[in-house]
């Protein structure tokens, strides 16, 4: 199964597409956090996207493109993948279109966990991230076991950079301009199901595997 996460930026993709990935057994294919892990290792790919993910921008196609389509050739995503932040563009899908359609492939569907710009803010204020292992949670609706700390590795809790108040409402506007559109164009493949993604986490997923299966 070949699943793409859509909505804007704090809709809950990141923790609905982990819950998928574990209960399909198929990997979460998260390109934010690929950026992520390059920006803590240090390398020259890593550079170059913090310089637009501290701005709230997208890092360009020719950077992104490659290293989804290296990691969805790897050998754990022959069965299936979530996708989680990308597609972000309408050259990415057509990219990952095309490359599937070449080994006669096709994504199953595309899910858009609907939330709107109002409660976003509000959640990504509230997110916090693992520095170590890249586990979220939120300080009131899914807070840690013990505060700043990470339930999984024990690392530090912290507010991505990007997740600050003035990187927020861009990035919602690059969502609303650039990523947006992604819905009208899986809506005319007739793979595009919409959830309610102001629910509780647990009723997102139960609609979500309602969709699945
Ligand atoms: P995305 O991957 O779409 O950017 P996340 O999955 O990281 O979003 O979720 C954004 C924030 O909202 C996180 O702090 C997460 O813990 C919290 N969150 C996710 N789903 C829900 C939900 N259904 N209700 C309340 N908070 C949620
Ligand atoms: P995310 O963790 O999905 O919220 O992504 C964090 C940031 O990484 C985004 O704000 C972008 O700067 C960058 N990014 C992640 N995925 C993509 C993508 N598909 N295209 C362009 N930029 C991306």
């Amino acid at each position: 199964m070949k699943i793409i996460m859509l909505g804007a930026p704090g809709a809950g993709k990141g923790t609905q597409a982990k819950m998928i990935a574990d209960q399909y057994k198929i990997p979460h294919v998260s390109t934010g956090d690929i950026f992520r892990a390059n920006i803590k290792n240090g390398t020259e790919l890593g550079m170059e996207a913090k310089k637009y993910m501290d701005q709230g921008l997208l890092v360009p196609d020719e950077l992104t493109v490659k290293i989804l389509l290296d990691r969805v050739a790897k050998e754990d995503c022959k069965n299936g993948y979530v996708l989680d932040g990308f597609p972000r563009t309408i050259p990415q899908a057509e990219v990952l279109d095309k490359a599937l359609c070449e080994i006669g492939d096709q994504i199953d569907y595309a899910i858009d966990v609907d939330v709107p710009d109002e409660n976003i803010v509000k959640r990504m204020g509230g997110r916090r991230a693992c520095v170590g292992c890249g586990a979220t949670y939120h300080i009131e609706h899914i807070p840690p076991k013990k505060e700043g700390i990470c339930d999984t590795c024990g690392m530090e809790l912290i507010l991505r950079d990007d997740d600050k108040p003035e990187t927020v409402q861009n990035r919602l506007s690059v969502y609303h301009n650039q990523t947006q559109p992604l819905i009208d164009f899986y809506e005319k493949k007739g793979i595009l199901r919409t959830v309610d993604g102001t629910q509780d986490m647990k009723d997102v997923f139960d609609a979500i595997v309602k969709i699945l299966s």
